[in-house]
């Protein structure tokens, strides 16, 4: 994907009308620190555009990113931070549910997983609640540049088993110091969720 123009159209909070928009929408999903702001900078090759790490406790939002006129680029907010209330937790589920729940033009999840460590039961929820609004998430396993290569498909396999992932579930290793997995990610949406 040759990058023109980028724009954060939308950014809604647990009050907010979520758009109602007519490109197709690719949304990211992960735990906080996962390397989601970095890989969505990677892909929009920015180097800061993306928020990076929200500190626990901050206002959680949606962000929509228009990418070139032609798709969003949609930024939903991490989960597991330890330090936000239960009331929080709850609001922030909502929020998502909503989009997941609510969005006409979202095509497909990608669920960012830190390829180091066995998936959270966090992750694990977050999984299961995208398969059960109808999606059947591609896994970004993240800080591939972190691992020894020789340890790549060990921890893919863990990753994998750790969600327990339906069958031909897609999981693409990234990394955003290398950029590892970038064209890859991107040759998949271009090929299957662009008009
Ligand atoms: P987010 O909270 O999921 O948006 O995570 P960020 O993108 O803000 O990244 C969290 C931390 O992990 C930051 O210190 C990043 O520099 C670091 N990080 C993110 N992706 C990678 C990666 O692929 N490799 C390495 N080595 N560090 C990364």
């Amino acid at each position: 994907m040759i990058i023109r123009n980028i724009n954060l159209e939308t950014v809604c909070g647990i009050t907010s009308k979520l758009p109602e928009n007519t490109l197709p929408e690719i949304a990211f999903a992960g735990k906080s620190n996962v390397g989601k702001s970095s890989l969505i900078n990677a892909l929009m090759n920015r180097k800061s555009y993306a928020r990076i790490s929200a500190t626990p406790g901050k206002t959680q939002t949606i962000n929509f990113y228009n990418i070139n006129e032609a798709l969003y680029l949609v930024d939903l907010p991490g989960y597991g931070y330890a330090k936000v209330s239960e009331q929080e937790k709850i609001k922030w589920g909502q929020l998502i549910e909503r989009y997941l729940h609510g969005s006409k033009q979202l095509k497909v999840v990608f669920l960012l997983i830190d390829i180091r460590h066995k998936p959270s039961g966090n992750d694990k929820m977050m999984y299961e609640w995208i398969v059960s609004q109808g999606f059947h998430p591609v896994i970004i396993a993240t800080k591939l540049d972190k691992i020894k290569r020789s340890q790549k498909d060990k921890q893919i396999k863990i990753v994998k088993e750790g969600l327990g992932v339906l069958p031909g579930t897609i999981v693409i290793p990234f990394s955003s110091v290398t950029k590892q997995g970038r064209d890859e990610i991107w040759e998949l949406v271009e090929r299957n969720y662009l008009n």
